[in-house]
Formats: C-alpha cells, structure tokens, sequence
C-alpha cells in the first residue's frame, strides 16, 4: 500500500522524523482555512501517488491567503502525470505546509533488497532530482549500507555512512539521526520501501524531511489497523469490487476475461491467450484451494466489466478440487448474469467428478476444452475482435 505525501510525514511525526507542520485539505476553501492557521508563506502540494509534482505545478508557496486561494483552486481537481507519462492521477487532496528556507537538499532512502534480504539504507547530498538521475549522473553519489535486521541500524553506522556521503560537517549528528528514525519506521510500521527526496538542511541547519515517500507492506497490513483505514478504494469498479471480495485481480485492455488458480496459472494462461492472438482483459487469480464461494465472486467481478465478451477458466487442480470449482461455476450460472460465453478447462484432482457435474447441469454457453491450448484458441474466437 502506498501512503500520500501527507500520510508518510505523519507517520514520521510518530517516529520523531522532523517534517513541516500542516494540515490535508480537500477543498479550497479548507485550504486557505489551514493556509490561515499555518501562517505564511505556506506551501500548497497536491497529493498524488507520483513523484515529479514540483514541475508538473503541483506545489506552489503562498505569501498570502489570496494567493493559497489560487494556488488550491490550480491544484485540487488538476491531473499530474509522472515524470515517465504515468497516470493522469487527479488531485482531490492538498496538504499545505509550513514553507522551509532551503539550505541544502539530500536524499536519503530505506528499502528493502529483496535479493540481500535485508534493508538497505541509501543516501546521497545530490538530493531534489530523482534517483535514477543521481544514479546516472554521478552514482558515486549514492552511499549503500545493508542493515542486518536483528541488529537495526546504529547511530554509529549512520554517522558513518553520512561521513562516507559528505554530507557537511556541521549537520552529520542531525542526518545520522534522521536516519536512524527513517530506519525505526521502516522497521516499526513494516514498510518495504521509505523516500525521503528531499531531506532538507534549513537556513537554520536543521535537518527535515520536506517529501515523503512510503510504501507499506500489504501483507502486514493487519498489524496497522490506522494505515489499512487510510487506504482509499481502488477507482475502477471491478479493481473495487475484487479488493472488497479479497481477490488478486488487475484489471488489462482487452476483452477475454481471464481466470486461473495459482498466479504462476494465470500468467501463463494470459500468455497462450496473447499467443492465440486473443486480447486478456484482466488477471485473476482465484487462489490455491479455490471454493465454489470465490469462483462465484470471481466470475460476477470478470462478467460486470462490459469489455468482456468472453472468459476462460483454467484450473490445475492439486490442492484445489475440480469437483469443488465445477460446484462454484453450477452456483455463479444460478447467481450471475451469465451472458458471455465461458471456455473451461479442468485438469487435475478430481477433474472427472467436475465434467460430470458441469455436463448434468447443461449450462448455456459453457464449452470445455481438453488442454489449454485448445482452450485458448476456442475462447478467441468465441470472443471475436
Ligand atoms: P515532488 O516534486 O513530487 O518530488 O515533490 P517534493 O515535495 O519533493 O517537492 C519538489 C521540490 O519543491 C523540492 O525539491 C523543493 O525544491 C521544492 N519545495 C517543496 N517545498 C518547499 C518549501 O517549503 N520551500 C521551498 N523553498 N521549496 C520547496
Ligand atoms: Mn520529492
């Protein structure tokens, strides 16, 4: 789960991560209620999940309310693409804060390395441009440090790696610091992944962090009731109604409804699709152990989305019982407006016992394919161009 800009920084305010005091808006004239109360000047910034909003115009300082006035009005309700043509994301939030005086601007960084399976801890002083554009220009730049995560980060090994990335001398306390509370956030709301671009030295040579990046592990989720409450519903309908039903589902461009058990079924049933020359419109994956339960809720998500004009379902039974899905395909044609045709293809434990169900039910447009393969080339061709 990723958080805003504004939900990161206060998520370090709760791990002593010094950031500028303000306030979310989404209105303009709550903006220019908090542009009031903050004082000025104050800094208008769009909350959107991409970076790159300073050039898109998606932050703008205030010296005055009639200027937060404009500024929100520009913003909220504006579309920022990212830096890579990501998006649009449409703004329907400003956070407006304290407006810093800028000395210097760092980068710092907590990841996961997934391959090192440990954290990683990078910073650079060539902060305020993207860190792909530091890798590229001068990645001597950018200092590493792999954090064994029984043992966290020091504030020795911090002051070290600060040492190690010039930072100035007189703000080395103030960065290591900063870093270890990064580090105490990564690790306390289990985070996979906290930005900091940029963490600002101020004319006071205080050291803040002026942008928040965080991503938040989805699968820990449980532990952080707060965060999972922040999440907003995903804004297409069927992505919506998945994620309410608790189903692995992406939504593609095409129109041949996809449905699988497994992840790794699933991306191979969108390749042989692809290579029959037909067009997925989604992945989804009905999980391993499938219940006639979710194959009901996972049939109504793929036929609500118009575009389908035809689905296939593989299923591999191991520990999923083909019987079982041949139960929950039987309920979904009793439930769900099955309008669409639909290429079936059981293979695995128990497949006899489906076929027999799903052929004594004789259900309108239900065809069933041997292989997959076979399976793919049928539902091309019922799905058409
Ligand atoms: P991003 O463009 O989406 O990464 O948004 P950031 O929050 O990183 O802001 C982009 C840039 O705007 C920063 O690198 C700063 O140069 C500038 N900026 C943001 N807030 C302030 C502020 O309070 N004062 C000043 N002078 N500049 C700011
Ligand atoms: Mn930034």
């Amino acid at each position: 789960m990723d958080l805003l800009e504004y939900q990161g920084k206060q998520l370090f305010a709760r791990s002593g991560v010094a950031a500028p005091a303000g306030e979310p808006a989404a209105s303009v004239d709550d903006a220019v209620a908090a542009a009031e109360r903050i004082g000025y000047p104050c800094v208008i910034k769009a909350q959107v999940l991409i970076g790159g909003r300073g050039k898109a115009g998606g932050i703008k300082v205030a010296k005055d309310a009639d200027e937060a006035r404009a500024h929100a009005d520009a913003i909220l309700g504006m579309d920022i693409r990212g830096p890579r043509g990501e998006g649009p994301f449409r703004v329907h939030r400003v956070w407006v804060e304290e407006a810093s005086e800028i000395d210097s601007e760092y980068y710092a960084s907590v990841i996961l390395d997934r391959s090192a399976k440990m954290p990683l801890v990078i910073l650079s002083r060539m902060g305020g441009m993207n860190v792909e554009e530091i890798a590229e220009s001068d990645p001597d730049a950018l200092v590493r440090l792999h954090v064994d995560p029984l043992l966290g980060l020091t504030h020795d090994d911090a002051v070290a790696l600060a040492v190690d990335a010039a930072i100035d001398e007189d703000v080395v306390e103030g960065v290591a610091a900063s870093l270890v509370q990064l580090y105490a956030a990564f690790n306390d709301f289990d985070a996979t992944l906290i930005e900091v671009n940029p963490l600002i030295v101020t004319a006071d040579r205080e050291v803040v962090a002026l942008d928040a990046k965080v991503t938040i592990d989805g699968s820990a989720l449980f532990r952080h009731d707060e965060l999972a409450a922040q999440e907003d519903p995903p804004e297409d309908p069927q992505e919506r109604a998945a994620k309410e039903k608790g189903l692995t589902y992406v939504k593609l461009d095409g129109n041949v409804g996809i449905l699988g058990n497994g992840a790794g079924l699933c991306m191979s049933t969108l390749d042989v699709v692809a290579n029959a020359g037909g067009r997925p419109a989604n992945f989804l994956d009905a999980g391993g152990g499938s219940k006639a339960d979710a194959i009901v809720d996972a049939l109504e998500v793929i036929t609500s989305d118009e575009k389908v004009t035809a689905v296939l379902f593989n299923i591999f039974g191991g520990i999923t019982r083909c019987d079982e899905v041949a139960t929950g395909i039987i309920e979904a044609y009793g439930h769900v407006d099955m309008d669409v045709p639909l290429v079936v293809r059981l293979d695995g434990t128990n497949s006899e016992e489906g076929l027999q169900l799903l052929a004594e039910a004789k259900l309108d447009g239900l065809h069933h394919a041997e292989t997959m393969l076979g399976a793919a080339e049928q539902v091309v061709e019922l799905a058409g161009k």
